[in-house]
C-alpha cells in the first residue's frame, strides 16, 4: 500500500548526503534545509509563532499539504503541526488537521494515489478572487460612462 506522503517522506536529504543528516532537524523545519540545498544559499527559517493564525492541512495528490497566503504551498506533517513558508518567509503558523488523520488516510486507501484528495469541511472557504481590473482604453463616446 503507498501511504500519503508526509513532509518526513517527501524532504529529504539529496542523495549524495548521508540519509540520516537531517535527523535531528524537526519535521516541519526539513522544507527549509530542502529549499536551502536546492538554491544553494542559507535560509534562516522565522522565528515565534504568528498569534492567532492557522493554516488547514488538505491532502493534495497523495500529499499533506497546506497553503500559505502568499499562494505558494508546502508538504506538511501531523507529526509537526506547523509551518513557516519558504517563499515569502511567513510564519510560523499552526495547522489544522483533522481530528482522525488515520481515519482520513484509510478513507482514501483504495484510490489510485494521483486522485487521493481531501479538503477539511471545516476549513473556511478560500477568499474570492480579487475583482477584474478596468478595461483600458479611451471610453467609447456616446457609451455608457
Ligand atoms: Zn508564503
Amino acid at each position: 500500500m503507498i501511504a500519503v506522503v508526509r513532509a518526513e517522506d517527501f524532504y529529504t536529504p539529496p542523495p549524495e548526503l548521508p540519509a540520516d543528516i537531517w535527523a535531528d532537524v524537526p519535521v516541519a523545519e526539513r522544507v527549509w534545509r530542502w529549499v536551502e540545498y536546492r538554491l544553494q544559499r542559507r535560509l534562516t527559517p522565522p522565528e515565534g509563532f504568528l498569534i492567532g493564525e492557522e493554516a488547514w492541512a488538505a491532502i493534495n495528490h497523495n500529499r499533506w499539504v497546506a497553503d500559505c497566503t502568499c499562494g505558494s504551498a508546502q508538504v506538511v506533517s501531523p507529526a509537526d503541526q506547523r509551518m513557516a513558508c519558504t517563499e515569502c518567509g511567513r510564519g510560523w503558523v499552526l495547522l489544522v488537521f483533522p481530528a482522525d488523520v488515520a481515519a482520513v488516510e484509510a478513507a482514501l486507501v483504495d484510490d489510485e494515489p494521483h486522485l487521493r484528495n481531501w479538503v477539511n469541511p471545516e476549513a473556511p472557504a478560500p477568499a474570492p478572487p480579487p475583482p477584474p481590473p478596468p478595461p483600458k482604453g479611451r471610453p467609447i463616446p456616446g457609451g455608457t460612462p
